[in-house]
């Protein structure tokens, strides 16, 4: 994918999990991190800032490198991928994040998230 697409999707995956655990995580110690993005080994001077507790930072980073693994020059939709990267157990993690936030945002269709094929 491009390099806009790829620090477009790790920016909504971020907002999406931030949301998540702003509101179902308020009592647990977060911790401010900074995220250089890279994609192909490449440097793109763009820095992702979030404050997640440990749980939701293990999530983002996760997905973040599955966005980063995608091997696909067109993103397809991941529930329709053919070779999905995700594990069984982390997806249904990240759907119900995903899902949550996109309600709590008025934005049901967002939850398309790794799905829409250009965002
Ligand atoms: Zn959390």
């Amino acid at each position: 994918m491009r390099d806009e697409k790829f620090i477009h999707d790790s920016k909504t995956v971020l907002k999406f999990i931030q949301i998540y655990c702003n509101n179902k995580h308020q009592n647990i110690l977060k911790e401010e991190n900074l995220l250089n993005l890279t994609y192909r080994k490449k440097e793109l001077h763009v820095n992702l800032a979030y404050n997640l507790c440990s749980e939701c930072k293990k999530i983002f980073l996760y997905s973040y490198q599955k966005l980063q693994a995608c091997p696909h020059e067109e993103k397809p939709r991941c529930r329709k991928c053919a070779k999905p990267c995700y594990e069984k157990h982390e997806w249904v993690k990240v759907a119900k994040i995903m899902k949550y936030s996109g309600m709590k945002q008025g934005l049901i269709k967002l939850t398309k998230l790794f799905t829409a094929k250009t965002l």
